[in-house]
């Protein structure tokens, strides 16, 4: 299957699982996780009207979106190291992954100095699991307490990569978890829009489950671009 086949296949089982969940296809967007793909396979993406990117490690995506086509755009979806942000905050549309006060207000210095504002969302660890970055669900609240007085900052929603599971039931409930959380902290005025909070959750084989939960960002890497390379 060709990129472009793929990412045909993948917006057609978008609209009908919106569909089937009452839920507006136009209200989620999809991202083409790129990292480790190449500068073509990016290429051919735009090319089928992909626009809407993300990457995991800052080197390449500053490489990947100085050549990418001037109206595509890039989400940050991988760890950001403190001695990072300052080039994280020049390149990205929107950072996915802000899970501690440290680097919000290192991410909000820089932007003060280049007067921009930058869309966030506040990576979750909702499954708790030891092996992954974000903030732990009790502690969301004080985070997004803390970076309501950071002003170059507009936190937007919540992310997460839950534990990996073939159970979708248990899939499930991570997703229902974010959700749930995500009402509660709207209710208290902590996001930039709260009443339109995004949800970013799904990959290439759990982002149907993630629709019926509510999700509004999708990431989807290995079922538009294939099996990634290794690294090299
Ligand atoms: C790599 C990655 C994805 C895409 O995963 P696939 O299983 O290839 O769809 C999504 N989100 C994050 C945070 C990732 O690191």
């Amino acid at each position: 299957m060709t990129i472009t086949e793929n990412l045909h296949t993948i917006k057609k089982n978008i609209t009908e699982t919106a569909r089937e969940y009452n839920r507006d296809p136009a209200s989620i967007k999809l991202i083409a996780v790129s990292k480790r793909h190449s500068m073509d396979s990016i290429n051919e993406a735009t090319q089928a009207g992909q626009f809407l990117f993300g990457e995991n490690y800052i080197q390449e995506a500053s490489e990947k979106i100085r050549s990418a086509h001037t109206n595509a755009a890039f989400h940050f979806i991988g760890h950001i190291q403190s001695n990072k942000a300052k080039q994280a905050s020049e390149l990205f549309s929107m950072i996915e992954t802000v899970d501690r006060y440290k680097l919000a207000r290192l991410l909000n210095n820089h932007l003060e100095k280049l007067d921009r504002q930058l869309d966030i969302l506040i990576q979750v660890n909702i499954g708790q699991d030891p092996n992954k970055s974000g903030v732990s669900p009790k502690k969301t609240e004080e985070l997004l307490k803390q970076i309501k007085s950071l002003k170059q900052l507009r936190p937007l929603g919540l992310m997460t990569v839950p534990p990996f599971t073939r159970d979708n039931k248990i899939a499930k409930i991570h997703f229902r978890n974010l959700r749930l959380l995500s009402i509660d902290l709207a209710k208290q005025n902590l996001f930039a829009n709260n009443d339109c909070v995004e949800l970013s959750m799904g990959m290439s084989h759990d982002y149907k489950i993630a629709i019926q939960e509510g999700a509004t960002i999708i990431r989807i890497g290995t079922a538009i671009f294939g099996k990634r390379p290794e690294k090299t």
